[in-house]
């Protein structure tokens, strides 16, 4: 039996869905959040609500703790920093503050060799003038983005005039990429440079929030290598502990992009639950606590539906599930548009 006491940080779904897995594992949880209503408490041995620079609380969590993670990347550096000074915070605090940052992020994968979309800083509204040459595009906040969220669409140069935004903030602009596909690829990472990865996933985006994911991915076998390639080389080029996920764009002649990294289990796993032996929650549980590392695998093909908003009534009704379909409702309590309010994974 494991005595390990794991702190997270973050108490949104994908605290809730960790909790469950370390609770599997015996592993005890203790979410710390902002937000008093965090659907984590619900899975959670303890829940902490507090600010993150709230030093004292923050103090308090570390003694309660034996290892620490976080459940999203917008967690300010400093209190990851601070934290790591108690007890170890994993994935390492220096690489949630590079992949959380897109121009960072954009660069180290460059110099990995790998291919991003094009994309330039953006300090002030007329350094967009002369950058017809990445239009269409699409501006994005450096830091804090996710959803979509500080976002802001770009047609051509005369659109720039009429854009309100606010420019105390720091953007890149990013040309778009002729979609045919988005796909991710989610890798765990052991601290004795072992790993476990998952096949591509293939992710369908509506007004740029995940709605629907399914393997197998329909893409040809050179994509389908190549993603998992590049996200070995990430994964341990960043010498990462824990499950990342790798965003990809495929465009239209088949090139394969990386779009974004997220230093955490990601939404388009959830999947993983059900459709594998070993879920990307629980791998990421047993590589921050050093527990043993299992060779995942596949059960079962699968896809997955986010359920966003008001979607949510229905299915709280509701409803005669097949034996093959898992409803997870998050338990939030308020409904809010575009909010992510639950899942439903159907086996195939
Ligand atoms: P977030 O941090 O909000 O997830 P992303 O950069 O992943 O931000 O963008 C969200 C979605 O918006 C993507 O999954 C994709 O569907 C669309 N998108 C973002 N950037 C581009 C781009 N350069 N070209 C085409 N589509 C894009
Ligand atoms: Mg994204």
């Amino acid at each position: 039996m494991s005595e390990i006491t794991l702190g997270i940080l973050g108490g949104g779904q994908l605290g809730s869905m960790l909790s469950v897995a370390a609770k599997k594992l015996n592993v005890k949880t203790v979410v710390y959040c902002e937000n008093e209503d965090a659907p984590a408490q619900n899975f959670c041995d303890d829940f902490i609500h507090a600010k993150y620079n709230d030093k004292n609380k923050i103090y308090d969590f570390a003694k309660k703790v034996d290892v620490i993670t976080y459940e999203f990347e917008n967690i300010p550096f400093q209190t990851l920093n601070e934290l790591n000074k108690l007890k170890s915070v994993l994935p390492k605090p220096s690489i949630n503050r590079l992949v959380q940052h897109r121009l960072a992020e954009k660069d180290f994968i460059n110099k990995l060799n790998i291919r991003t979309t094009r994309y330039v800083q953006v300090k002030g509204k007329e350094d967009l003038l002369p950058l017809a040459d990445f239009l269409p595009g699409i501006l994005k906040t450096t830091t804090m983005g996710y959803d979509g969220k500080g976002q802001h669409p770009i047609k051509n140069i005369e659109e720039i005039n009429s854009l309100k935004i606010d420019f105390n903030k720091e953007y890149i602009l990013e040309k778009l990429v002729k979609l045919k596909k988005e796909i991710s690829v989610i890798i765990t990472r052991f601290d004795n440079n072992k790993y476990e990865i998952y096949e591509p996933i293939e992710n369908i985006h509506e007004n740029q929030i995940l709605r629907h994911s399914k393997i197998t991915a329909e893409i040809n076998e050179k994509i389908f290598d190549q993603s998992k390639e590049w996200a070995i080389m990430i994964a341990n080029e960043l010498k990462y502990i824990g499950t990342l996920c790798i965003e990809f764009f495929i465009d239209r002649n088949d090139n394969l992009y990386v779009n974004e990294i997220a230093p955490r289990v990601h939404n388009s796993g959830h999947l993983t639950i059900t459709a594998f032996n070993v879920s990307q929650f629980e791998n990421h549980i047993r590589a921050v606590c050093s527990l043993e590392k299992v060779a995942v695998k596949k059960l079962h093909d699968a896809e997955m539906i986010n359920i966003i908003g008001d979607q949510i009534i229905q299915f709280r009704k509701n409803v005669k599930f097949n034996n093959n379909q898992f409803f997870f409702d998050y338990l939030k309590k308020d409904i809010k548009e575009k909010r992510k309010m639950g899942h439903l994974t159907t086996l195939k």
